[in-house]
Formats: structure tokens, C-alpha cells, sequence
């Protein structure tokens, strides 16, 4: 069996979105491990822990470190060593696309096979309010548009993040039918929207948290707008999220979050490199190798 892991290798972001969950404080930041230790990271998920997929993200990975694209670049290069012993290994990135400019993408090729870039909505106004469109990086859509091309021109598939809200509700119709006109420019193959999730922070949740029900009318008037596309569409809501909630941390442990008697439990795993099979990756997380399987298995095409 082999496994799909989101890596989220830094709480560091160049935005402060209003939804974003990471934690930015100063001891979280310090646990951000070395670049050494990433690699390590690394290469203990492919050879000891069969992990065949693995999702860059953060934070935004191209500054881990806290250092602009250098340490990102080193990493990259990293995983195509990895890569020659491995060619079925699959890399994705999650990224804002702030620094990836076609020089950056360039370095890329070989290595990363599909890229993400989250898209909330196509208006100006909106992306303001929930933090994409920022005094230092202004015009979100416009460099959206930029990299979705330079993405499709260099080979790479291409993917969108959505996280579906009451600030931005009133906007997917209209982002939908943007995508569907323009889709044959970006290529998109693959469009994940998410319920806005709690993280346990009220100030958030009041401004963010939206109900089932309008959660699953706007599923159903997106579905209607793209049918009849070449765009793969996913939908994961609360229920979804919170049944297969495991990440690969920034301090390089596992972290399973599940309920038990209607209570959330958080359990964290040793370093990665410290485990040499999957079985005990999953006794520590308390995870059976069946919800392993069910949520986290990965085929390759
Ligand atoms: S771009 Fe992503 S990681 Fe950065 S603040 Fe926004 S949601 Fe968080």
C-alpha cells in the first residue's frame, strides 16, 4: 500500500489570509525544522514510510526557512535526487504563486508535477477582505491568471483550491463561470473546494463558518455550472475533513485529530525519521491502518 501526505513544511506566509489556521507564533515558528532535517523528512516518507505522493505545502513553501526561494530551491533539488531512485513518486505544490515567476517554475520542471494555487473569488473587493490583496502584494487575480499560463506553457498540471464562506458566497457563481471561459487557457484538471473549517477560534468561526445547507446549495449550482468540462471536482465538507484530518507538521510529526465520544482528541507522532514501517507510525497515531488506507492510500496512474 502506498501513501498521499500534506507536508506542511512552514507556519512562514508573504499573506495573512483571515481564515488561514496556521499558528505563527514565536515558538511555533522556532520549531520549523532546518532544511537537513526536511530532507530527512523526506526521505524517511518515501523509503521507510511508502509514501508515494507527497503535497508541499505550508505556510508558503517557497519561503521556508524564512528565507526567499534559496532553501525551497535546495529542497527541490533534493527531491529529484530522491526522484531518480523513485520515479513514481509524485510531488504536488500548494502555494499562493506570490514568487513563481517563470524562472522560478523553470527550476520546478522535472520535480513538481501539479501545482495548486487557491482562488476564492474573481473580485477585487473580496480577495481585499479576506487578505489575498495586500498592501505589498497587490493584484492577486491578475498574477493568478500569469502563472495558470506560464504553469500550462512548462508542462505542469494545474489545480485550484477554494474555500467556500459567507464573505465570498455570493461570488462562486461568478468564479465558476470565469474558470469555464477561460479553462482553456489554464488547464485546469482538478478544482477542491472546502467548507470553511473551525480551528476552535471564535473571532474566525463568526466571521467564516458556513452551514451545511448553504454549504451544499452553492456544491450544487458549481456542479451545474461545470458540468459538461474537462475539470475534476471535489468537495470536502466538515464531516470529510474532520474523518481524515492527518498532517505532516512543520516540527516533522504526524498529527492525527479524531473524535472519541463525541470529544476532539490530537495525537502527535514521534520525528518521522524515527519510525522504520507504517505500522508504527499508525500504533503511535492511534490511526487504524484501514482509516490509513481509506483516506490517506495513493495509487499512481
Ligand atoms: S496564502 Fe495560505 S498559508 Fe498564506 S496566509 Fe493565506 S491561507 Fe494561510
Amino acid at each position: 500500500m502506498f501513501y498521499s501526505i500534506y507536508y506542511m513544511l512552514t507556519p512562514r506566509c508573504l499573506l495573512n489570509c483571515g481564515y488561514c489556521f496556521r499558528d505563527t507564533s514565536k515558538e511555533s515558528l522556532l520549531r520549523e525544522l532546518t532544511l537537513e532535517d526536511k530532507k530527512k523528512v523526506i526521505f524517511s516518507l518515501v523509503e521507510n514510510l511508502n509514501v508515494r505522493k507527497i503535497t508541499l505545502s505550508g505556510g508558503e513553501p517557497t519561503i521556508i526557512g524564512g528565507v526567499v526561494l534559496t532553501q525551497f530551491f535546495e529542497l527541490i533539488d533534493y527531491i529529484r535526487l530522491i526522484k531518480v531512485n523513485n520515479p513514481t513518486l509524485r510531488i504536488e505544490l500548494l502555494t499562493n504563486g506570490i514568487l513563481l515567476e517563470k524562472e522560478v517554475l523553470q527550476r520546478l520542471v522535472g520535480v513538481v508535477d501539479r501545482i495548486t494555487i487557491t482562488l476564492d473569488t474573481i473580485n477585487e473587493k473580496v480577495l481585499e477582505k479576506i487578505g489575498r490583496n495586500t498592501p505589498s502584494y497587490k493584484d492577486y487575480l491578475k498574477r493568478f491568471e500569469k502563472r495558470m499560463s506560464d504553469m500550462n506553457d512548462l508542462g505542469f498540471e494545474t489545480k485550484i483550491h477554494s474555500v467556500i464562506t459567507p464573505v465570498n458566497y455570493d461570488y462562486l457563481e461568478e468564479l465558476a463561470q470565469y474558470i469555464k471561459a477561460h479553462n482553456d487557457i489554464f488547464k485546469i484538471n482538478r478544482w477542491k473546494f472546502y467548507q470553511y473549517m473551525t480551528y476552535d477560534d471564535p473571532v474566525k468561526d463568526a466571521i467564516f463558518q458556513i452551514d451545511d445547507q448553504r454549504y451544499q446549495l452553492i456544491k450544487g449550482k458549481i456542479e451545474k455550472i461545470l458540468e459538461g468540462t474537462s475539470i475534476e471536482l471535489a468537495f470536502k465538507d466538515n464531516q470529510l475533513m474532520a474523518d481524515s484530518m492527518l498532517n505532516l507538521t512543520h516540527h516533522g510529526c504526524m498529527e492525527h485529530i479524531y473524535s472519541s465520544n463525541g470529544q476532539k482528541e490530537k495525537c502527535l507522532s514521534k520525528p518521522v525519521w524515527e519510525y522504520s514501517n507504517v505500522e508504527e507510525l499508525a500504533e503511535d497515531l492511534h490511526i487504524s491502518l484501514e482509516k490509513l488506507s481509506k483516506y490517506h492510500g495513493y495509487q499512481h496512474e
